[in-house]
């Protein structure tokens, strides 16, 4: 008898009707005699307009009770789930993160899981119940109910794998798999049968919002293989994230993320001396603004220099904030910002070993006139920021550049 996590997303979870459908597959998957313990999201937009609700009230909600709220989302999820199970005469027990004992730090809104107590669901499992566990929640060790960080419901599934050393860590969602880039911009992307964690962590941080990079990063750490499969289809085969090897397709490019979250920051004419991208970037960090890319020109005179920085862009207007009164200290001749931008990478395992790439990259770009304005990379990824305006064509050229929709030889 196999032990397997399941979880499902938003929408595959949005509707009564899809829960209902949701109960059948659990259902099914117990009639072929495994344990299951099953993870759900909120119910698709009600995480977003139950955090709508606390910013009508002001623009900067105390973060212990935005966890309040937005955990109700996942609670509402659960108890439909375990009714419609039940009313199909299949044994279930709900469980909020609390009750499980999913024990986090207490960083509010983004907290990490610490300990999962596996007792309270082992006695249950043993009894022949279906345990389903309401996703993105946790609570530190004050008893404050935290959650996880948006998309945060594949760390619960990941996290309860690897506690439970279940057989298998399902994540179920509304595509097949994972696709060489978002399907919903490039319709002819095709989905890999594999990627590596290594590969899978890159194209979460750049962007791919299909899994959470923390639940990523959690199953690279303990070596939990996830399947990343569809609720709405019967058969299909999905994608294994799972550790790199050697039958896993040898290509240079595995896929394309993009970014849309990304606003630029320019601070121009700065004094071209130690401790100037300290002076800027300290005061950044000290109010919590994650920085991204940083690009800092050549000083032409040997004195001034240009300074370029990226931001998520719910931190834009804050970061121009600081950026101008540092400007007004440093004596730099100005500030400019642009939100409109966003970051297109190509990732890929094979880019260790292969050069050529960056240029092929430019050149398809340049060919359909798209300005790059910054550029970075490391050993598997290339990333430039471009205009908004150019996000789909340029996920598509590169998409055809480099034939991502032929799959490649195995070894
Ligand atoms: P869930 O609610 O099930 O957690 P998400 O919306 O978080 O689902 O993730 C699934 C979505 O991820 C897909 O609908 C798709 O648009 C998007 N996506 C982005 N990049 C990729 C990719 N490379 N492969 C597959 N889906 C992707
Ligand atoms: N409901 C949460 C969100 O929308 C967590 C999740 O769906 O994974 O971010
Ligand atoms: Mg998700």
């Amino acid at each position: 008898m196999a032990l397997i996590v399941q979880k499902y997303g938003g929408t595959s979870v949005g509707t009564v009707d899809r829960i209902k459908n949701v109960a059948e597959r659990v259902i099914a998957a117990r009639a072929r005699g495994d344990q299951l313990v099953i993870v759900v999201s909120a119910m698709s937009g009600e995480t977003n307009r139950l955090l709508g609700l606390a910013k009508s009230i002001t623009d900067s909600p105390t973060p212990r009770e935005l966890d309040v709220i937005a955990s109700t989302g996942e609670q509402v999820t659960i108890g439909l789930l375990a009714i419609a199970l039940e009313a199909r005469g299949c044994p279930a027990r709900s469980y909020t993160g609390t009750q499980v004992k999913i024990l986090t730090d207490s960083a509010f809104t983004k907290a990490r899981i610490v300990n999962i107590d596996d007792q309270n669901m082992r006695r249950d499992l043993d009894e022949g119940k279906v345990i389903i566990v309401a996703g993105f929640q946790g609570a530190d060790e004050q008893g404050n109910i935290t959650t996880l960080g948006r998309g945060g419901s594949d760390t619960t599934a990941v996290a309860l794998a690897v506690a439970l050393k279940a057989d298998e860590c399902q994540i179920y969602t509304d595509v097949d798999g994972v696709y060489t880039t978002d399907p919903r911009i490039v319709p002819k992307a095709r989905r890999l049968p594999k990627i590596s964690f290594e590969e899978m962590l890159e194209m979460a941080s750049l962007g791919s919002k299909v899994m959470q990079i923390r639940s990523v990063e959690f199953a690279s750490k303990y070596n939990m293989p996830i399947r990343v499969l569809s609720s709405f289809e019967s058969e299909c085969e999905g994608t294994l994230i799972c550790p790199e090897d050697e039958t896993m397709e040898q290509v240079l490019i595995s896929g394309i993320a993009f970014n849309k979250d990304e606003a630029k920051i320019t601070i121009m004419g700065v004094p071209d001396r130690p401790g100037i991208a300290y002076h800027i970037l300290g005061k950044v960090a000290e109010s919590n603004i994650e920085v991204d890319m940083i690009v800092q020109n050549m000083s032409d005179d040997g004195k001034h220099t240009d300074f370029t920085f990226t931001v998520h862009r719910n931190d834009f207007k804050k970061a121009s904030e600081i950026v101008n009164q540092v400007a007004t200290e440093l004596g730099a001749r100005g500030v400019t910002g642009d939100d409109k931008i966003v970051k297109i990478s190509l990732v890929g395992v094979g880019m260790r070993s292969h050069a050529g790439i960056a240029s092929k990259m430019f050149k398809a770009l340049a060919d359909e006139g798209i300005n790059i304005q910054m550029i970075s990379t490391s050993e598997i990824k290339i990333s430039v920021v471009v205009d908004e305006k150019y996000l789909e064509l340029g996920v598509r050229v590169l998409h055809d550049a480099f034939k991502l929709e032929e799959a490649a030889p195995t070894a």
